[in-house]
């Protein structure tokens, strides 16, 4: 079986057929999105482009969550973009709340004072719902049941490339459990006890942590401090049996007692990085170099001149965050002692 991008070459029969339905099995796997009515023209963009890069050729499902009901121009808008079948779920108040734990006025206190320091999303209730819904519980609505693998896809996020193989297909046949395009550090003010919380975790479910694991992408120390590097989990593509495992659930909730969600503001990214990075083996994290990606402010224009002209990409190259100095994505390649695809040193500046 042949994943390579580089299989469909211009001019040969395979190239014509790229207008047509891809041949081959389909996964049990499904687009994601979370939103908000108000985001429809937004994440109308969104699918316009995941459709054209290749959804239109495989046709698969989406599902689409919202904590309010959405309405009938949401659905409509949506659903006409979309060429597989279209899922509306509302998610229960349960999961978009301050649990019983939470004592409310220390996590107004810490708004307020995040608000005076201007630390981004820092003074919002909504922004850390979503964090913790996207960190504990999207996988577990029931429309999310039926299926094995997501992809997550945010408004405003664009494609820059054709996507000429199954990337769900990729995943399964290769035992990929968490994929990424971009990677950086996240700001230390969100997160300030977030590694102590792991640690915890660590000391209490020694049988959750995995052997061959990608520690060195998280920590220079042997795990003693967190060294902020995460994968940016606006683009993720992954696999929801493995969220929902029981390593994963036990994981999340210690977080969720330890109340940084609401007492500080972590983020899904590092919050989803960190799990993979301690409980699956390295091998089952993978880096989508051809899936070309833009989420404001920073792009993955794939590495390689020939990937990008192969794939019809729209990319300037020169916009690659890749081999930048705020990116983690050299760091995932050393621990996984991974050759950089040719022509990285041109884009490092
Ligand atoms: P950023 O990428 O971190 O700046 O955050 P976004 O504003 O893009 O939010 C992340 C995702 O959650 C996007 O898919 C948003 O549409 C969604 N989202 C954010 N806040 C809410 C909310 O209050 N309700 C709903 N339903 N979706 C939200
Ligand atoms: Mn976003």
């Amino acid at each position: 079986l042949e994943f390579s991008p580089l299989v469909t070459q211009p001019g040969s029969p395979q190239w014509e057929d790229l207008t047509s339905t891809a041949p081959g099995p389909r996964m049990n796997a499904t687009f994601v999105t979370l939103a908000r009515n108000s985001d429809v023209w937004d994440i109308a963009r969104s699918i316009r482009q995941v459709e054209d890069r290749f959804n239109r050729r495989y046709n698969y499902d989406w599902v689409f969550l919202n904590d309010k009901p959405f309405d009938s121009t949401f659905k409509k808008v949506t659903s006409s973009l979309v060429s597989g079948k279209t899922y509306y779920g509302e998610i229960p108040e349960e999961h978009w709340s301050f649990p019983s734990h939470i004592d409310e006025e220390k996590a107004k206190k810490v708004r307020e004072d995040m608000k005076e320091r201007k630390i981004i999303y820092g003074d919002s209730i909504s922004y850390r719902h979503m964090c913790r819904f996207e960190s504990g519980f999207f996988f577990r609505q029931p429309l999310m049941m039926n299926y094995d693998y997501y992809w997550r896809v945010e408004p405003s996020v664009e494609l820059f490339c054709d996507i000429h193989y199954d990337p769900f297909r990729l995943m399964h046949e290769q035992g990929k459990k968490y994929s990424f395009v971009l990677s950086l550090y996240e700001y230390v003010e969100t997160i300030p006890t977030l590694w102590e919380s792991v640690k915890k975790f660590m000391k209490n479910h020694p049988e959750h942590i995995v052997k061959d694991n990608s520690l060195g992408f998280l920590s220079d120390d042997g795990g003693e401090s967190y060294n902020h590097c995460h994968f940016w989990s606006n683009f993720e593509i992954g696999s929801l049996n493995w969220l929902r495992s029981q390593a994963y659930i036990d994981y999340f909730d210690a977080l969720d007692k330890d109340g940084g969600f609401f007492y500080e503001r972590w983020g899904d990214a590092p919050v989803h990085s960190i799990a993979a990075g301690l409980m699956l083996k390295k091998e089952e994290i993978h880096f989508f170099n051809d899936i070309a990606y833009y989420h404001v402010p920073f792009t993955h224009c794939p590495t390689g001149e020939s990937v990008r002209t192969q794939l019809r990409c729209h990319c300037n190259p020169k916009d690659n965050f890749d081999w930048k100095g705020y990116s983690c994505t050299s760091r995932y390649f050393e621990i996984n002692g991974l050759d950089k695809p040719e022509g990285w040193e041109n884009q490092s500046d």
